[in-house]
């Protein structure tokens, strides 16, 4: 599944080829992906020029005068700027020509994906209610000692928590909380404030590492360069229950906590 970095690199990678160009027409081979595509992104869009790409979250979104293209990558979602000739392939569910000469396509096997609108003014009830972006300054130890105070629920549940900070996918909580020591099995509430400082500079850390590699763990993506937007991270924790812990070398724990599996060194992390 492409996590922020993936969704980040994307981003990048799409802005010079779409910034300060028009949308000459828009392709829409089926009603829905996860949900339905708004019919009148195809009235909309033609004659636009995306003034910019930005992301919230896992979300992309292409700013136009008449409004913006909200898109999510879902499970298997890829984004690649193409010449129009391309011929399509299954799962090519959307083009947006450019200038008329490319498109922007985007192909999603599993349909976990959307395409969705955003009137000029407004916020989409997707992006309502969202926490800071991870590395954001908004984001920081206080806020999460603050936001914390009296939850029980397992810190590494809270970290995952949209609301408290987008974009910390299961992985990335794991390898901060191995990073800052702390264990994921812990009650939120009863972390002090000066190891939610570490976390939160682990998060950004870690990210910011994932971003500058072009990270993914999506198999298929490709990035719009054509080349694969994905590399082994090397990661400490996640994926290695049974394995020696990276610091103590005592073999690392594994259970699922909020539905997700989890690795962490019980003696390392407390
Ligand atoms: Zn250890």
């Amino acid at each position: 599944m492409p996590e922020l970095p993936e969704v980040e690199t994307t981003r990048r990678g799409l802005a010079p080829h779409l910034e300060g160009h028009t949308i000459t027409g828009v392709t829409l081979r089926r009603p829905d992906l996860r949900w339905p595509i708004p019919p009148e992104i195809r009235d909309l869009l033609p004659g636009q020029r995306v003034a910019s790409v930005r992301r919230r979250a896992k979300y992309l979104l292409l700013d136009t005068q008449a409004g913006s293209a909200l898109l999510h990558l879902g499970m298997s979602g890829s984004l690649r700027v193409l010449p129009a000739s391309t011929p399509v392939k299954p799962h090519d569910h959307v083009d947006l020509v450019l200038d008329g000469r490319r498109v922007l396509r985007f192909t999603d096997p599993r349909r976990f994906g959307c395409l969705l609108w955003q009137p000029p003014g407004e916020i989409h009830e997707l992006l309502r209610g969202l926490g800071p972006e991870p590395l954001s300054d908004q984001f920081d130890g206080d806020t999460l000692f603050a936001l914390s105070r009296g939850r029980k629920a397992p810190v590494k549940t809270f970290l995952m928590d949209q609301a408290v900070v987008v974009g910390v996918g299961n992985i990335y909580a794991a390898e901060a909380l191995f990073e800052a020591g702390i264990s994921p099995l812990r009650a939120a509430g009863r972390v002090s404030r000066d190891r939610y400082a570490l976390l939160a500079a682990a998060v950004k850390r870690i990210l910011a590492y994932a971003i500058q590699r072009g990270g993914t763990t999506l198999r298929d993506f490709i990035s719009p360069d054509g080349e694969p937007g994905y590399f082994e991270l090397e990661l400490s924790a996640y994926g290695r229950g049974g394995e020696p812990c990276p610091r103590c070398g005592r073999p690392l724990r594994q259970a699922t906590i909020g539905q997700r599996a989890t690795v962490w060194c019980g003696h390392c992390q407390k």
